[in-house]
């Protein structure tokens, strides 16, 4: 079976290559070709990932796949949220973090999650799968492996950042690892049926 993964985040492609099964062919946007930006207009992460898949569904008529996710920092109110990629107005990770880092500073709950929401549209029907993991963001920088807001993530039960982790072991418990799971799961019920 082949899906397309509606992306332009080369981490993610990184990330989700090494989590589906070998039956499953995965091509990524620049694979297919495909080079425009894809504009996120949700308001939810639902929304979005709906948007991505739609939007390369309806131009190429393949089965697709699409992930939004973000960061949800519980004293800021839910921010950076959806806008987790243009937090600090540049897309540059380096500046959001910085942001989120100073809008934490005099906050004593430091209580976050990741969330993913991954849309896949097969034979033209939509599907949802979610996954979170819950944490804490650090006082500083730590680490320098994976992307985004990975260097501040501390998940709950570790003593290390996400970007302190190989990407096997961030994959484990992640948010994009556990929609993956969810988005296997189905696949492998299909497979039978
Ligand atoms: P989008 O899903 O492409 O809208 O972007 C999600 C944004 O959320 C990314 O650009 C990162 O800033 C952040 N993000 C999502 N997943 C992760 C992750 O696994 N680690 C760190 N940051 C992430």
């Amino acid at each position: 079976m082949e899906l397309i993964f509606a992306t332009h985040n080369n981490n993610k492609v990184k990330e989700v290559s090494k989590m589906l099964p070998s039956y499953l062919s995965m091509k990524s946007l620049r694979d297919i070709n495909f080079l425009d930006e894809i504009e996120e207009t949700g308001e939810t992460f639902e929304e979005n990932a709906l948007l991505k898949a739609k939007t390369i569904a309806d131009k190429t008529g393949k089965n697709i796949f699409a992930d939004d996710s973000g960061l949800v920092i519980e004293a800021l109110d839910g921010a950076p949220g959806v806008y987790s990629h243009r937090y600090a107005g540049t897309g540059e990770d380096k500046d959001n973090i910085a942001k989120a880092l100073k809008e934490l500073k005099d906050k004593t709950n430091r209580k976050a999650y990741f969330i993913s929401i991954f849309c896949l549209i097969l034979d033209n029907k939509e599907y949802f799968f979610e996954g979170r993991v819950n944490g804490t963001i650090s006082t500083e920088i730590l680490g320098e492996n994976g992307f985004g807001y990975d260097p501040i993530f501390i998940p709950n039960g570790f003593s290390k950042s996400f970007a302190q982790m190989t990407a096997e072991e961030k994959n484990k418990i992640s948010h994009r690892g556990k929609a993956v799971e969810k988005l296997n799961e189905f696949l492998i019920k299909l497979k039978t049926i």
